[in-house]
């Protein structure tokens, strides 16, 4: 042991340390909540509970029963279930989630080439039943109508909708300029 720290250790100087910095401590506003009384508003970008996005136009979902989200989801827990319609167009008649097995991954947002599916900033959705966590197309809807107003759709577009910016050429980058021809490059 040095001499130095010896001295440290007579004089409890690391003690003395950790109570001043208790004591100054005293003199701050605590950081602490009192949830549920008090809340705050979740961050950008946090995961919360599922949504299916409305059309704007039609007011229905925007989804189109692809099915990439499901394929990509790691725990396997979409399932979507679609039917040809009239005009042979696929119909989506269910859409269901199991949020109890799903870990917030957020890849079917991204998989997701229509923006048709949303993680919306809402938390607090804890309950005794397993039921009131099966998320049909109709309740991922009403998700959509509670949790993404004005402020949930500046929190979609600022951190789930693709932008075009995301998918431009990166500068310097060589890129063949030939005739399209018939859909191929000539
Ligand atoms: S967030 Fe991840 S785990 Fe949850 S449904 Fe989407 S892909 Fe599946
Ligand atoms: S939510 Fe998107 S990825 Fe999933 S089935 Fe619908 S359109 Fe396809």
């Amino acid at each position: 042991m040095t001499l130095t720290e010896l001295i440290r250790k007579v004089f409890l100087v690391e003690i003395l340390k950790g109570m001043a910095l208790t004591l100054s401590r005293f003199f701050t506003r605590p950081v602490t909540r009192r949830y549920p009384k008090e809340k705050r508003p979740a961050e950008l970008g946090f995961r919360g509970l599922h949504a299916l996005v409305r059309n704007p136009a039609t007011g229905d979902a925007k989804c189109v029963g692809c099915g990439l989200c499901a394929a990509i989801c790691p725990s396997r827990c979409i399932n979507v279930y679609t039917s040809e319609g009239a005009e042979h167009q696929k119909v989506v008649d269910r859409y269901e989630i199991e949020v109890l097995r799903c870990v917030f991954c957020a890849l079917c947002v991204e998989a997701c080439p229509y923006g048709a599916i949303a993680l919306t900033p809402h938390y607090e959705y804890a309950d005794y039943s397993r039921e009131a966590l099966f998320m049909t197309k109709e309740r991922l809807l009403e998700n959509w109508d509670k949790y993404m107003g004005e402020e949930g759709m500046r929190y979609f577009d600022t951190c789930w909708n693709p932008k075009d910016a995301h998918f431009k050429t990166p500068g310097g980058q060589a890129m063949f300029k030939g005739r399209i021809i018939g859909g191929f490059s000539g």
